[in-house]
C-alpha cells in the first residue's frame, strides 16, 4: 500500500491545480442554488421607516394614562402611503399593518383593543372617535426603522449558496440580479462493450449503463452543468474518439467512468497519457481504487472507476470539492458522529462504507447497508451516509464512534 497516495494528499493536489472560474450576473429568478461571488451589504435600513405591525390606531402614548380614554381620529394611513398631518393631544390616526407611523405618534393600539368595529371591512376612516381599552408605551406595535437590517450591514457573504430566503432578502434590498460564480461545465464519458443504453433490450452479458446519468445528477446537485456522451466501445480508437468529442465541447472538467484499471480493455489511462498528463492514479481509497486524475491542456480530468458505487463515492470525495473550489465555495460536506451498530472490519485503506443511520437515545447508530461490493448500487440507494474508516484502521468495534458523511 506504500505506493497509494493518501486521500488528503490527492485532494490537496487537485485543489491546488483547480482555480476559480469567475463570475456572471443572473436575475434573482435564476439565482437559486448559485454561489454568490461577492459580499452583499445592505443599501437600506429595513424596515426603511418606522412601520406599524398591526391594524389599529397610531397614538401618543402620553395621552393614554389609563384605560378607557377616547381619542379623536383625525386621519387614516394605509400601507404604501404617508400621513402628513401632526397628532396633537387627544388625537389618533387610523393605521394599517406596514404603514408608516406618523412621526408625531409613538405607539400603535391594535383595533381589537379599542371600541372600533371595522367588521372585517376597514373601509375608509370609520368612526371619528375611538375609545382605547388600554394604556400604551413608546414603541408598542411599531417596527423600528432598521430593526431588521441597518444600512451598510453584511447580509450575504461571498461563497453563499443561495437559498430561497437569501433571494427574497436580495429583493427586499432592491436588487434585481446578483453576481454569482460561473457554473462548471462537465462532460461525462464512459466506455465498455457491455454497456447498453436504458430503453434497449439486454443481450446476454450486457448491463445497462447507469454511471452517466448518476454522475450528471450529482454534478447538477453540486451546481455544475453536465453533458453525458454515449458510451464508447472498448477500443483505443473508440476511447480516443470519445475524448476528442468531449474536448471539442470545451468543458471546465472532463469526467470518465471505467477503464482506468489494469484490465486488458482499460484504455482510459493510455489515452489520457497520450493526450494530456496523468497526475496520479493510485489513491488509498475504498471503494474507488483505481481513480485517475490528470489534465488535458488546462482541463482537469477525473478518471473515476467503473463500478457504480466507486464512481459515486469517488465523485463525492474528489470531484465535489474540486467543483466547490472552482465556484468559490468552502467544502460543505456534512458529517455526524455515529455509534457503530455492529463490528466493522476494514482493510487499512481509507474507506467509505454505506451505512443507514437510526436513532436510539441520543446518538445516531450506523449499520452497514448489506453487501459493500463496489458494484452493488442498491447499497447506496439504502444509505444515509458514508462511514469514514480512516487510513490505517483495520477494525471499528460495535459501540465505537466514527464520522459518517451524510449523503443527500
Ligand atoms: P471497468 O473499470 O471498465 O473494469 O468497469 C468496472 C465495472 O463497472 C464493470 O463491472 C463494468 O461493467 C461496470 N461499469 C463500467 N462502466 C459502467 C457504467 N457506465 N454503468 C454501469 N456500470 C459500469
Ligand atoms: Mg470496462
Amino acid at each position: 500500500m506504500a505506493d497509494l497516495m493518501p486521500v488528503s494528499e490527492a485532494l490537496a493536489r487537485i485543489l491546488s491545480e483547480t482555480s476559480y472560474l469567475g463570475a456572471e450576473r443572473v436575475p434573482l429568478a435564476r439565482a437559486l442554488g448559485r454561489v454568490l461571488e461577492a459580499d452583499i451589504f445592505s443599501r437600506l435600513d429595513l424596515p426603511p421607516f418606522d412601520s406599524s405591525s398591526m391594524d389599529g390606531y397610531a397614538v401618543r402614548s402620553i395621552d393614554l394614562t389609563e384605560p378607557g380614554i377616547t381619542l379623536r381620529v383625525i386621519g387614516d394611513v394605509v400601507a404604501g402611503r404617508t400621513f402628513d398631518g401632526v397628532l396633537r393631544a387627544g388625537e389618533a390616526v387610523r393605521i394599517m399593518t406596514g404603514a408608516v407611523v406618523p412621526s408625531s405618534a409613538d405607539a400603535v393600539i391594535p383595533v381589537e383593543q379599542t371600541d372600533a368595529d371595522w367588521g372585517g371591512h376597514p373601509g375608509s376612516i370609520g368612526p371619528t372617535h375611538v375609545t382605547i381599552h388600554r394604556t400604551a408605551k413608546t414603541g408598542d406595535n411599531i417596527r423600528q426603522q432598521g430593526e431588521n437590517v441597518v444600512r451598510g450591514q453584511l447580509i450575504l457573504g461571498a461563497g453563499t449558496k443561495l437559498r430561497p430566503q437569501d433571494i427574497g432578502m436580495a429583493a427586499s434590498l432592491g436588487l434585481t440580479d446578483l453576481s454569482v460564480s460561473r457554473q462548471p461545465t462537465v462532460v461525462i464519458i464512459s466506455s465498455g462493450d457491455e454497456l447498453i443504453k436504458p430503453g434497449n433490450s439486454l443481450p446476454p452479458g450486457t448491463i445497462y449503463e447507469s454511471n452517466g446519468v448518476m454522475l450528471a445528477a450529482l454534478i447538477e446537485q453540486w451546481g455544475g452543468v453536465a453533458t453525458v456522451l454515449p458510451s464508447a466501445p472498448d477500443t483505443v480508437e473508440g476511447v480516443r474518439g470519445m475524448f476528442e468529442v468531449a474536448l471539442a465541447l470545451n468543458p471546465d472538467i472532463l469526467v470518465s467512468s471505467a477503464g482506468v484499471s489494469v484490465g486488458a480493455a482499460d484504455y482510459i489511462r493510455a489515452v489520457l497519457a497520450d493526450l494530456g498528463e496523468i497526475g496520479f492514479w493510485k489513491i488509498n481509497i475504498r471503494p474507488g481504487k483505481p481513480l485517475a486524475y490528470g489534465r488535458i491542456g488546462h482541463v482537469p480530468f477525473f478518471g473515476l472507476p467503473g463500478n457504480p458505487v466507486s464512481a459515486m463515492v469517488t465523485a463525492e470525495i474528489v470531484l465535489r470539492p474540486a467543483m466547490q473550489h472552482m465556484t468559490g465555495q468552502a467544502d460543505d460536506a456534512q458529517t455526524v458522529l455515529a455509534v457503530m451498530g455492529e463490528d466493522i472490519p476494514s482493510d487499512g485503506r481509507q474507506s467509505y462504507l454505506r451505512v443507514m443511520l437510526s436513532r436510539e437515545g441520543g446518538s445516531p447508530i450506523a449499520h452497514l447497508t448489506g453487501t459493500q461490493s463496489s458494484g452493488a448500487l442498491f447499497s447506496l440507494v439504502m444509505a444515509d451516509g458514508l462511514l469514514i474508516v480512516p487510513e490505517g484502521v483495520m477494525f471499528l468495534p460495535k459501540g465505537s464512534q466514527a464520522e459518517v458523511r451524510l449523503l443527500r
